[in-house]
């Protein structure tokens, strides 16, 4: 193993370049989420071009690249939309320059998270220089519609691909870190119907603002009894809207709407925090809705799922977590953080809804998503690269 995981280290290496030039060209075709038609065919055309065995986009749109036909299956994924740029004057570049200067390639995604595809990417094509034939299957998944709806696309590949991978490296930034696991969230909505009367005459009426109101102290102070988990932490809950109405600004208000964005920690589910709603609204007149998301992607293909992303983790001593510490150590002769991620990625379905054993490794320091002046380094890169190759050989022996 020593002499391949060497050899690894010098192609990266090598192909430092190559890495950044892919990366770069993926930085300047914009992809919003659900626009992400000509990013994929560019993530494609680098996949055969890097002699991949095939590289296909489904009827989501996302990018599906496979190198070998083994039984064991091991996936890599990395979402190709970006979220918008914000305001342009708050960037030093062109968010969509892609520049690559003074070791770092520029630019909207660069760190979230189109340098990991470009790093997989790379991978492959070390793993096939190296001819790589273990009884492995290797999915390289550039996926879609990640930034709107986190683990749609997973939902996709499983259900109507049937792609069902033993295990799958979430390359969404880490810092070079290894992850195992975030909270999970939901988007619940609550509303509340009163009853109208003349503002001049209060007490005929039933307020359903300050019905509304009370149910927001109510899951203000929710948050000091949420359950915590040693390694994700706490529970939160965040009222983030509160919309009314009223027939007449001379009126008691009739209808309120609030949006709470829960996150939950480890034993928390959608039963779970739904039910702590309706005990605070139980007595109101109220509706309480886990919200669901349905949008036509770039393919003009309906898809949707309920905005439910579960909580996942893996243990610290799971072959998944050991291998990938031990493909690290053996690359880079040092031991590598194992910690989790402060935001939600596609491991809400992948592990939090099919339990398929997940590991987070990516380029980029995660503070710089969704940041103007996003950047990342190009020995991140590299290193990214040759982590991904050497954990192959650790999960095919
Ligand atoms: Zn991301």
């Amino acid at each position: 193993m020593k002499d391949i995981l060497q050899k690894i280290n010098e192609l990266a290496s090598n192909y430092a370049g190559y890495t950044a030039g892919n990366l770069s060209k993926l930085v300047k075709i914009k992809s919003l989420s659900l626009g992400e038609k000509e990013v994929a065919e560019e993530l494609k055309r680098q996949m055969l071009e890097a002699g991949f065995d095939e590289a296909r986009i489904d009827k989501l749109g996302n990018v599906i690249g496979r190198i070998g036909n083994g039984k064991k299956i091991l996936a890599f994924d990395g979402h190709i939309d970006t979220v918008d740029v914000g305001n342009p004057a708050n960037w030093d570049l062109d968010p969509f320059s892609g520049e690559i200067s003074q070791g770092f390639v520029h630019g909207r995604g660069t760190v979230d998270q189109k340098g990991s595809p470009a790093a997989f990417v790379t991978a492959g094509k070390i793993l096939k220089e190296l001819a790589f034939e273990k009884d492995l299957t290797l999915y390289f998944t550039g996926t879609v519609i990640e930034e709107d709806c986190d683990g749609l696309c997973w939902k996709y590949l499983v259900e109507e691909e049937h792609i069902r991978p033993d295990f799958v490296v979430i390359t969404e930034p880490t810092n070079l870190n290894i992850y195992r696991g975030h909270r999970g969230r939901m988007e619940i909505e609550v509303s509340f119907r009163g009853i109208s009367a003349h503002g001049s005459a209060p007490e005929r009426g039933k307020n359903a603002i300050y019905m509304a109101s009370r149910a927001c102290l109510e899951i203000e102070k929710l948050n000091q009894r949420f359950a915590s988990d040693p390694f994700l932490g706490k529970g939160s809950a965040a009222v983030s809207e509160f919309v009314s109405g009223s027939p007449s600004l001379c009126a008691v208000s009739d209808y309120a709407k609030i949006h709470i964005d829960r996150r939950l920690t480890w034993g928390e589910t959608k039963e779970s925090a739904v039910a702590e709603i309706w005990e605070i609204v139980k007595d109101m007149d109220a509706e309480v809705v886990v919200l669901q998301y349905e949008e036509t992607a770039y393919t003009g293909l309906n898809y949707g799922m309920e905005k439910y992303y579960p909580t996942w983790k893996i243990a610290e001593d799971h072959p998944l977590v050991l291998n990938a510490v031990k493909a690290y150590t053996g690359l880079f002769d040092k031991e590598p953080l194992v910690d989790k991620w402060t935001f939600s990625t596609n491991g809400v379905t992948i592990n939090g809804c099919y339990k398929i054993p997940c590991i987070g490794f990516g380029p980029g320091n995660e503070v710089l998503a969704h940041a103007p002046n996003e950047k990342v380094p190009v020995s991140d890169l590299v290193t990214a690269s040759a982590f991904y190759a050497a954990l192959a050989y650790y999960i095919a022996d």
